[in-house]
Order: structure tokens, then sequence, then C-alpha cells
């Protein structure tokens, strides 16, 4: 007889899970993702001792069919894509289907979820994988998912967790540069009655950068505006004597999904070149816009390495809309504090 045996799927998810739910934050990534992909105007989030035991996050966006809410659950359920070719074009956040298969493997999920059309919501219960209840429910339209005891059932990820300040700075990192991406949608993050990250979601970047950055940084900007056949670079960039001794302050995004570039961060720094002095870091929001063909979100499931079709291209683009910033606007001009 064999040795192999394919494992169940409750045991496969719970696996799967370790790629996906890392910490409180991923949850709250994955989450506010989905309510992006729902669009959504307003996206709110509540924890509770660092996200470890309570998150809850609501939205506005679509909310789910009656039909969906139990199949959402299931490991590849999406309905981001159909199939392969898909993969090439992809624009939303998600595509995988894995996030809330793996979160409801480890933890416990309440789901409550309407559409404008539903005459009613409905209530899913889902405890370690396993649905306790499912139920139409009275709610307005939009998600709330609530999530309690994240890994709960698996003791060597939960004796890996930080201390609960420590998550929370985590979240709120995870959720400002979400919304420094989406300044079309009002983010509120809160710890009780802390509030951590509130911004307004009237379109302007500025104002998306003044709620989370503050004043001072808002009077140090410089715009940054720049196309050609293939790229669209906007956002801003920090003057020199803004710099900062580290990369923290630099947000990038690729069709308004935040990522880290090593390449693309030269590429800026090298436009202040003798602008910085040594070991100090611009500050800079800036979003690239692509044609999804060009780019390939297909990496790795925290999904934050992309790779570009063209790089030395796109670093050359990148260092020119910068240059030209740095140039046009620079001390003459500055922007105006909202
Ligand atoms: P993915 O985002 O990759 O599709 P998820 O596991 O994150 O996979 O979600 C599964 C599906 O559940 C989504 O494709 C979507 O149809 C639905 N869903 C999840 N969250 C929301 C939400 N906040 N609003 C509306 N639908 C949602
Ligand atoms: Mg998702």
């Amino acid at each position: 007889m064999g040795h192999i045996i394919v494992l169940d799927e409750n045991t496969s998810n719970k696996i799967a899970a370790g790629e996906v739910v890392e910490k409180p934050a991923s949850v709250i990534k994955e989450l506010v993702e989905n309510s992006i992909d729902a669009g959504a105007s307003n996206i709110s989030v509540d924890i509770r001792n660092g996200g470890i035991s309570y998150i809850k996050v609501t939205d506005n966006g679509s909310g789910m069919e009656e039909d969906d809410v139990e199949i959402a659950f299931e490991r590849h359920a999406t309905s981001k894509i159909k199939r392969a070719e898909d993969l090439d074009s992809v624009i939303t956040m998600g595509f995988r289907g894995e996030a809330l298969a793996s979160i409801a493997a480890v933890s416990s999920v309440e789901l409550q979820t309407k559409t404008a059309g539903g005459t009613y919501g409905m209530y899913v219960h889902v405890v370690g994988g396993v649905f306790k209840e499912v139920r139409p429910a009275g709610c307005p339209v939009g998600t709330t998912f609530i999530i309690k005891d994240l890994f709960f059932n698996t003791p060597a990820r939960y004796k890996f967790l930080k201390k609960d300040a420590t998550e929370a700075g985590y979240i709120s990192d995870t959720l400002s540069r979400i919304a420094l991406g989406n300044p079309d949608i009002s983010f509120r993050l809160t710890s009780g009655k802390t509030i951590l990250v509130h911004t307004p979601g009237n379109n302007d970047l500025k104002s998306a950068i003044y709620s989370i950055y503050g004043k001072e940084v808002i009077s140090q900007l410089m715009c940054v505006e720049y196309m050609d056949e293939r790229f669209k670079i906007s956002g801003y960039v920090g003057k020199p004597e803004a710099a900062r001794s580290n990369r923290n302050y630099q947000s990038l995004y690729i069709n308004k999904r935040y990522i880290k570039s090593r390449v693309i961060s030269y590429a800026v720094e090298q436009a202040y070149s003798s602008m910085l002095m040594k070991n100090k870091f611009p500050f800079f929001v800036l979003n690239i816009d692509i044609n999804p063909q060009l780019v390939d979100a297909n990496v790795h499931p925290a999904k934050m390495d992309v790779r570009f079709a063209d790089e030395s291209y796109l670093s050359r683009a990148v260092y020119m809309a910068v240059s030209k910033a740095l140039s046009s606007n620079s001390l003459f001009n500055p922007v105006s504090v909202p």
C-alpha cells in the first residue's frame, strides 16, 4: 500500500492560509481590497488588540448575492476572473479566490452582506473553515466582515504574533498605503475610540497625504505629472530638504496597487542626485498607470512584487517625471496647503 494521501480541504486551506494570512494586517489588506473591488466609496476598519482578537471591516460596496455567500469561502472561488487569459488583464486588486478561504480556515468569520437589488441580506458564520450558520438577515447594502480569534487553531502561527501595539502599527501602515493609492475612497481605521487613519475620499491625493502625514509634509511637496505612449506617472515628491533617513516614506503604486520596487525607488533617487545628502531618501507618493498587459501581478500571493515588461524604459520615464517636477516646480512654486 502506498503512503501518499490527498489532504482534506480543511487541512489544505489551513496550509494555504500560511501564504496569504501572516498577521492581522494581511487579513485587513485582503478584506479592504475586496471592498475596493466591490466599488465601495467608504471603508471603515475597527480593531481590538492589534486585530488579534477582533477585526471589523465595513464597506458600502456592491454586496454579495445570496447564492454567492457560501461559495465565496471556497478556495479558488472568485467573481473576478473566469479563465487563464483573464490573468493578463486583471485590473481588480484580488483574483486568486484564496483570501476568504484562508482567513476562514484560521479564525471565526462573520459576514453580513446585501446587494442593492436584494430584498434581504445574508448572515454567514464560519469557524475554522466550518459553516456554523447561514441565514437571511436585515442589513444595509454593502458588506461587513467580523474576524475573531485569529490563528486560534494554528498555535505555531499565533506564537509569532507581536505585541498588540506592533500589530496595530502594521495595520495602520497597510491601511495608509492603500488609502494613498485610492484617494477617491474614504478610509477610516479605529481601535476602539482611537482614530488611527481617516481620509476624506474627495479624490484629491494631496488631501489624503495631509490626512496621513500632516501639515508639514504638505508644505514640502512638488507635483509630478508625466505621460508618454506607455505610462502616466502622477503624484507628489518631497523637496530635497524634506528627505528622510529611510525609505518608509516612499509609496509606489502600479494602477493603484501598492508595490515595492528597488529599481523605481532608485530611479526617483537618481533624479535628485546631488540634491540629497548621503543616506537621505526622498518622500514620494507616485502612481504609474500602465496597460495591465505590460505588468505581471501574478507573482506572489502577497502581491507586493510585480514584474514589468520593460523595466529600464519605465525607470527612465520615472527619472524624467521626477526630474521635471524638481526643476519646474522647485522652490519657486510651493504646493499650497489645503
Ligand atoms: P478574490 O478577491 O481573489 O476574488 P476572495 O477570497 O478575496 O477572492 O473573495 C472571494 C469572492 O467573494 C470575491 O471574488 C467576491 O465575489 C466576493 N467578495 C468578497 N468580499 C466582498 C465584498 N466586500 N463585497 C462584495 N463581494 C465580496
Ligand atoms: Mg480578495
